[in-house]
């Protein structure tokens, strides 16, 4: 049966909880924030005195000396606000309102980055060099329906947020990608994490 997407009632789980992305060793992912997004969430974070932390995902760079870093950074994350990485520091926790389907609310819902706006659909094996559009099955919603496709479920707004972080995105053979390791994540993993800086991903 074909279902059109909707939050399950009460929940908020992608604006709580982080993944380690793309292995443990590489820390706690924060929420995507694309470089043109930066400035605008930075004034807003200042405008509803929410404080929130931002800091480099991937950048670009031409040299293959794995000291030297990026020359562009092309994405950057919003942290979580709790110590192991997770809670979104715009989820409204401590109001008793909540957003139509009895979540939090989120307090930027508007003005959210398109990383949210695209959530659940996701880019399936985004390591790789060819990848799909995909649902994420640790999306309650998902979850629960077993969804696959993206285009059978009234997903298009999320599918067009993605499309547009993708072009954005987009690196040419010979660029060196660098992934900034966030070292934040569970206690038990303390020990696993690299320390805090960039990664140069392909030699
Ligand atoms: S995890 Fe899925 S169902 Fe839950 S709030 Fe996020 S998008 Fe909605
Ligand atoms: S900005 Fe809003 S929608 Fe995005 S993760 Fe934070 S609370 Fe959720």
């Amino acid at each position: 049966m074909l279902r059109k997407f909707i939050c399950v009632e009460g929940c908020s789980d992608c604006c709580v909880y982080r993944d380690y992305y793309p292995s443990i060793e590489y820390g706690k992912i924060g929420v995507l924030i694309l470089p043109e997004e930066k400035p605008k969430i930075e004034a807003i974070a200042v405008k509803t005195d929410v404080k929130i932390k931002i800091i480099p995902r991937l950048g670009l760079g031409k040299s293959k000396k794995r000291t030297n870093g990026p020359q562009k950074i092309i994405a950057y994350q919003m942290m979580g606000k709790n110590f192991n990485g997770n809670l979104c520091p715009f989820l409204d926790v401590e109001n008793l309102d909540r957003s139509p389907h009895g979540g939090f609310k989120c307090r930027i819902y508007e003005e959210r980055p398109l990383a949210c706006r695209a959530y659940p659909v996701i880019e399936e094996n985004s390591g790789g060099s060819s990848s799909s559009v995909a649902l994420d099955n640790k999306c309650t919603f998902c979850y629960k329906h077993s969804t696959t496709n993206a285009e059978r479920n009234g997903l298009q707004r999320e599918a067009e947020a993605l499309i547009k972080i993708k072009a954005d995105m987009y690196v040419d053979k010979k660029t060196k990608v660098w992934r900034y390791a966030t070292s934040i994540g569970d206690d038990e993993n303390k020990t696993k994490l690299l320390p805090e800086g960039w990664v140069l991903q392909n030699i």
